[in-house]
């Protein structure tokens, strides 16, 4: 793939509306995790590019602003259309950059086309209000209007769905954009680039910088006082120092970060139901979302039965290369994310627990990982606390509602949280006691478009989709008309 197959694949930067290599001619390469193979060689960056893409989307923020929402919105249609065409390419270049089974990449690209339909909808209703007044000369009024210029840094895991999610509220908003994609997943960023080019949107409205050196391109974003937004999904230490590094300038920030997220099973849950969610929740994308399950936390009632279950299902999941349409556990992204694993997996058998499948690297090799299920975990494990991003369920036990709400909550992050029970006010008792910014209740997969994401604690700032997502990308102005002659 290091020459251009198709018109979407593209190795050049993308700003002001011209594809751009370093000036200093540098590349990264990029590789297939499940392979190893070499697939491309992008422009690498150098600051100066980076500074020159946000003068760019500054140059392009006041005629981008003035475009009516009606053809903002048809735009963001049009895009729409272009990224359902090319739906199947799309989704073999995540299966290529990021090793996710091709089924799921299929789902990535109709979940990140969905925030494009969804936000050119809204672009037409970011309604303003008028506010009955306390003095009868007076009439107030409020609007929103764009933030202006959004710095965008996304993570390799969605490499096409992250990106949708942040670029429609903000287009759909009227702010331009400046986005670095991760650098294991660059293609698919260009590749939505390419589409928006297509679409006709006005050159610097969408510019992608392409960088391996994401530390740099992040401080310039949180210190250059023209990038107004900073728009992050990633881990929450790299969260803490944007939010530090922008904290001179009082930037906008939305913080997607890490989770830690629990899924409780009471001994009244339907035990297929969960199990069945267990298994969509924790194994999609192999382990590595934000919102799968960290921490399975069971009943004691249950809990041979679910683990038994579960670790039946889980030895059965067919393990390969993710362009293989049987495939449906692909490889880890790379070796230190593989390490991670084995380290919380050695560290829970090394305290007692128990290996019911999996647990070792698969025979296939490189990174592919058996899927695994331990039993008899503890709170004094690593796995605990920290986001495993990885194929790995841990099955904690539970005596007491309080206990399993306790525990749920004993940890930094609020992101995502499941539970499953038949109990109608056990439903009610706990979705609000858990204190997350999701509660999946009897259900493993909750993202839509219409639904606002995100989290809360360390888990992040500010939400995604919904009609609360476009509201992220405006400032609120109130206006106070006054000296009206009053009516008689
Ligand atoms: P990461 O290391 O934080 O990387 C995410 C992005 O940040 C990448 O583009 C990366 O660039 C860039 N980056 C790295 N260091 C940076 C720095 N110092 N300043 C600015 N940018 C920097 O996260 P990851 O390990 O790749 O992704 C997994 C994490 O993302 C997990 O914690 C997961 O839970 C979280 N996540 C959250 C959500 C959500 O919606 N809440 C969704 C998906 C993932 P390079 O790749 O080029 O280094």
């Amino acid at each position: 793939m290091s020459e251009p197959q198709s018109n979407i694949i593209r190795t050049q930067a993308y700003i002001g509306g011209v594809w751009t290599d370093a000036a200093s001619g540098k590349r990264f390469p990029v590789y297939d995790p499940a392979s190893n193979d070499h697939i491309a060689d992008v422009a690498d960056l150098d600051l100066d590019e980076v500074r020159h893409a946000i003068a760019v989307a500054q140059g392009a923020q006041k005629s981008w602003q003035a475009v009516p929402a009606k053809t903002r919105a048809a735009l963001l249609k049009d895009l729409y259309a272009l990224l359902k065409e090319h739906r199947e390419e799309l989704a073999e270049l995540v299966t290529r950059e990021c090793g996710k089974p091709i089924r799921e990449a299929l789902g990535e690209i109709d979940y990140g086309a969905s925030f494009i339909e969804w936000f050119a909808e809204e672009a037409k209703r970011v309604y303003g209000e008028l506010i009955p007044t306390p003095a009868a000369d007076r009439r107030i009024l409020v609007v929103h209007q764009p933030v202006g210029v959004c710095g965008l840094i996304t993570p390799w895991n969605f490499p096409n769905a992250m990106i949708t999610r942040k670029i429609g509220p903000a287009l759909a908003a009227g702010c331009t954009v400046v986005l670095k994609p991760a650098d294991e997943t660059p293609l698919s960023a260009l590749a939505i680039a390419a589409l928006a080019e297509k679409a006709g949107f006005p050159p610097g409205v969408i510019n992608v910088v392409t960088s391996s050196n994401a530390p740099s391109v992040g401080a310039e974003f949180c210190r250059n006082p023209t990038v107004r937004k900073i728009s992050f999904t990633g881990s929450t230490a790299v969260g803490r120092i944007l939010m530090r590094d922008s904290a001179e300038h009082i930037k906008k920030l939305s913080l997607e970060l890490g989770g830690n997220a629990p899924f409780i099973v009471f001994d009244d849950a339907n035990l297929d139901k969960a199990v069945a969610a267990a298994i969509a929740s924790k194994y999609r994308n192999t382990g590595q979302t934000c919102v799968c399950t960290n921490r399975f936390l069971v009943q004691d009632g249950i809990y041979d039965a679910f683990a038994s279950k579960l670790s039946e299902a889980v030895g059965q999941l067919n393990v390969g290369h993710g362009l293989d349409g049987t495939t449906e556990q692909g490889p880890i992204i790379n070796t230190r994310s593989l390490r991670k694993v084995q380290s919380h997996i050695d560290d829970a058998v090394q305290k007692g627990a128990r290996v019911l499948t999996g647990g070792k690297p698969h025979a296939l090799g490189g990174t592919f990982y058996e899927p695994t299920v331990l039993a008899d975990v503890n709170t004094h494990m690593s796995i605990t606390r920290e986001e495993t991003f990885g194929p790995v369920a841990p099955l904690f036990r539970f005596t007491t509602e309080e206990e399993a709400i306790a525990m749920a909550n004993d940890t930094e992050f609020g992101l995502a949280s499941y539970l499953f029970t038949e109990n109608i006010h056990r439903i009610w008792r706990v979705s609000e006691a858990l204190e997350y910014g999701m509660v999946g209740i009897n259900e493993g997969i909750i993202s839509t478009e219409v639904a606002p994401f995100g989290g809360i604690k360390a888990s992040g700032l500010g939400r995604e989709g919904s009609h609360h997502g476009i509201k992220d990308y405006t400032e609120i102005k109130y206006l106070c008309m006054g000296g009206l002659e009053e009516s008689n």
